[in-house]
């Protein structure tokens, strides 16, 4: 790692709680290998503080900032300008400074499209199937479109919430058009996709037996789907193992947490990041 300096400038992550996080690991790993004259660290900063600390933070010179919870839809009042991608997502992740002030976006939605977009789809024959309609799979939701979906199906357990996540969309530029279903849908919908998206916390540590497919619903899934799981850890989960063995494409959420990351990194230090040793940092510090 560089030698901190007089010259060093800040990047970090803001969060609460922030400890958990594996920014610092991959963002400093990244710099190192880089090297150049920038350190990435973690600020635990609770709600009420959220105002003073983005003022500390222009005070102190602070370069650019993640943001995560509770503080992702909080920060954008208090910012000069937010990404059309943060807007339809309704988050920003991604903060830097420019002359007029903070500057927010969104790169959730490239990180998770990084790893997909590596495979050449035709995206106009796809109806991607979204499990859950939390906070990240609102990104998916954007990526799908953004990519060209013409449909894409969002499945979730609470018809209320998934009637306010497809209204959500009403006044927005969305090209897709969003369909919403509970999980006694899930069967014809898994046999009619090629891109399965778990965006629940289902199968994460430590319920890792767990997936939010029967294994019934999953033998129905093609064999040249892709499975694409958000959770990284454990991994594979049993949602990924259950579709390998139908061979399908497995993604983990490993790649979409490097894509978002590195995302982050290349609008800061504007210039080209090293992918591989993020990814090496974080399998090493995770031990998969
Ligand atoms: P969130 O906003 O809390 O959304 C979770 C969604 O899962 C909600 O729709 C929730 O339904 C549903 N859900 C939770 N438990 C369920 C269950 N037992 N049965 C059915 N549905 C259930 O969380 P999030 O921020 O979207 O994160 C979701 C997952 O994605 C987490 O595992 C997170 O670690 C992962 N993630 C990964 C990355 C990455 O870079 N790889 C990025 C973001 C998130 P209700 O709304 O009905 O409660």
């Amino acid at each position: 790692m560089q030698l901190i300096t007089g010259k060093t400038k800040l990047l970090g992550v803001i969060g609460d709680p922030v400890e958990h996080s594996l920014s610092p690991v991959m963002h400093n790993a990244a710099i190192a290998h880089l090297n150049v004259n920038y350190v990435y660290v973690p600020f635990p900063i609770k709600r009420e503080n959220l105002e003073k600390a983005i003022a500390g933070f222009k005070a102190i010179n602070v370069v650019g900032f993640n943001i995560t919870i509770p503080h992702k839809q909080a920060i954008i009042p208090l910012l000069s300008e937010v990404s059309q991608t943060a807007k339809m997502v309704g988050a920003v992740n991604t903060v830097w400074r420019t002359d007029a002030g903070w500057c927010g976006t969104n790169t959730d939605v490239e990180g998770f499209l990084a790893p997909l977009k590596a495979l050449s789809l035709d995206w106009q024959q796809i109806t991607p199937v979204i499990l859950g309609n939390g906070g990240a799979a609102r990104a998916v939701v954007v990526g799908c479109s953004e990519m060209g979906c013409p449909e894409i199906c969002v499945v979730g357990r609470d018809r209320a919430k998934l009637e306010q996540f497809k209204q959500s969309w009403a006044n927005s530029p969305l090209k897709a058009a969003l369909n919403v279903y509970t999980w006694n849908e899930l069967a014809r919908l898994v046999s009619n996709t090629k891109l399965l998206i778990n965006t629940t916390p289902i199968g994460m540590y430590p319920k890792i037996d767990e997936s939010p497919v029967d294994a019934d619903v999953m033998k129905k899934l093609s064999a040249d789907a892709i499975a694409y799981d958000l959770i990284y850890t454990p991994n594979p989960t049993q949602f990924l193992a259950q579709a390998k063995e139908r061979g399908a494409i497995a993604i983990d959420g490993l790649e979409m947490l490097i894509g978002q990351g590195a995302a982050a990194l290349k609008l800061w230090l504007q210039q080209e990041v090293p992918i591989d040793v993020m990814r090496r940092s974080l399998r090493e510090y995770l031990n998969i």
